[in-house]
């Protein structure tokens, strides 16, 4: 990036909070283009999860979004995230008994797969019990049919 380096010198240049990459003294942000596009990637998710789910911790958030609780807590320290005191107790995974500190979720993701995936494998074999010749025979009454055998 740096070419010239007599340009730089002795002149205080910003440099993006990031990846120290210097930028444009009259940028808006503490960060160079690239970063800022990542970081607001980031920070969508982040939005995004919170509309769905208001007032969640860092921690639910971490585990839903898997953005690392370090990058939700810069954003914390940017101001854009605030932090309101928590009424929520420490509220566990009914199934591995993981911290979840959610009051939206009953189980993990990582269960919640795999309850998914077992509420799949009980329907797929319910289908099949009712298609292998475990359904109950009935004579249907006034069949006409067997006049022409
Ligand atoms: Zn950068
Ligand atoms: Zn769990």
């Amino acid at each position: 990036m740096v070419k010239n380096k007599n340009y730089n010198k002795g002149i205080l240049v910003r440099t993006c909070k990031k990846c120290k990459k210097i930028i444009d003294e009259k940028s808006l942000y503490d960060y160079c283009p690239e970063c800022f596009k990542r970081i607001e990637e980031i920070f969508e998710k982040i939005e995004a999860y919170l509309k769905e789910y208001p007032g969640a911790t860092a921690f639910e958030i971490e585990q839903e979004t898997k953005v690392p609780y370090h990058v939700i807590n810069n954003f914390v320290r940017d101001g854009r995230l605030i932090e309101i005191p928590n009424e929520y107790l420490n509220f566990e995974c009914k199934r591995c008994g993981c911290l979840l500190l959610s009051a939206h979720h009953k189980y993990c993701p990582i269960c919640r797969k795999e309850l998914e995936k077992e509420m799949e494998l009980a329907k797929m074999q319910l289908y099949k019990s009712m298609h292998h010749g475990n359904a109950k025979m009935h004579i249907r009454h006034g069949d006409t049919r067997r006049k022409k055998y």
